[in-house]
């Protein structure tokens, strides 16, 4: 590159210009070095944190909850193959499936679905029972997000709000959660809609004993729940949230105990429907 000399001040442009552009290469080299050392650091920061993700899973291995193989990144609980394995119902989407047939006769139901399949031996037991007996909470609550991805696309969207099914307050106790009230949450950040686990309750096994003779068996089934505030549902349509359904009866005491306002609409959607 040319320089170009000032009439005036003969040398001093020159050299002015030279050390401009010496100072602004140093500069541009630094930036340039500086820039390399910080992604050295990072890429140390990632390895150091990809070691130790490796380390502790020697002692605690991230296995598939179904065929115990190693998860891979981006899978949590069940490996993709499992997953895709499970045995869907598909009842959604059809009206007068098995479980909307189940409360024909019995109670007023707007829609009924089953996500699963329950067997004895299939993933899905495998799964529910992880959920239910050995504190994996967490699963349900992913099983109900599986659950809510169909049910966003449904009819069941257009529930207000979504209410699982209380438990017992002695199994309460004993297990430390509500396994229904994990499905519904995952349930209800697929549909967002909200939850309520405050409105609809489960009475104490004292409150049946003491009933009247007059009253038959499945009265005091039908009385095991109750609402905290009686009119809190008026107007709404509710989706009440279970893990299984094998006869109903749970289900139905509680929709009789939700619609205590005649203008309380309720829909059910459980993880599983057991089948023989
Ligand atoms: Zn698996």
């Amino acid at each position: 590159m040319g320089v170009r000399y000032c009439p005036d001040t003969l040398w001093r442009v020159p050299f002015a210009t030279m050390y401009q552009t010496k100072i602004a290469s140093i500069l541009r080299i630094f930036c340039k070095k500086a820039y390399i050392c910080t992604l050295n650091l990072n890429g140390m920061f990632s390895s150091a944190s990809e070691l130790w993700k490796g380390f502790v899973n020697l002692f605690y291995p991230n296995l598939c909850f179904c065929c115990t193989t190693d998860l891979k990144y981006g899978e949590q609980y069940i490996c993709g193959h499992c997953l895709y394995d499970l045995p869907v119902t598909g009842f959604y989407r059809e009206r007068g499936n098995p479980v909307e047939q189940m409360f024909w006769g019995r109670v007023l139901v707007e829609y009924a679905t089953a996500n699963y399949f329950y067997k004895k031996g299939n993933r899905i037991q495998t799964l529910i029972h992880q959920v239910k007996y050995h504190g994996q909470k967490e699963i349900g609550e992913f099983l109900g997000r599986e659950m809510g991805k169909n049910l966003r696309a449904s009819a069941f969207a257009e529930v207000d709000m979504v209410v699982p099914v209380p438990l017992h307050p002695e199994k309460f106790r004993k297990r430390g959660y509500n396994q229904s009230e994990w499905i519904a949450a995952g349930v209800c950040k697929e549909i967002d809609k909200p939850l309520d686990t405050r409105t609809l309750v489960r009475r104490h096994a004292a409150d049946s004993q003491t009933r009247r003779k007059r009253y038959e068996r499945w009265e005091n089934v039908m009385a095991g729940f109750g609402l905290t505030v009686p009119d809190a549902l008026s107007g709404k349509h509710v989706l009440l949230i279970d893990d299984v359904i094998t006869t109903g009866a749970t289900l139905e005491a509680c929709i009789h105990a939700l619609q205590y306002t005649a203008d309380t609409k309720v829909s059910v959607a459980t993880l599983a429907i057991a089948s023989s």
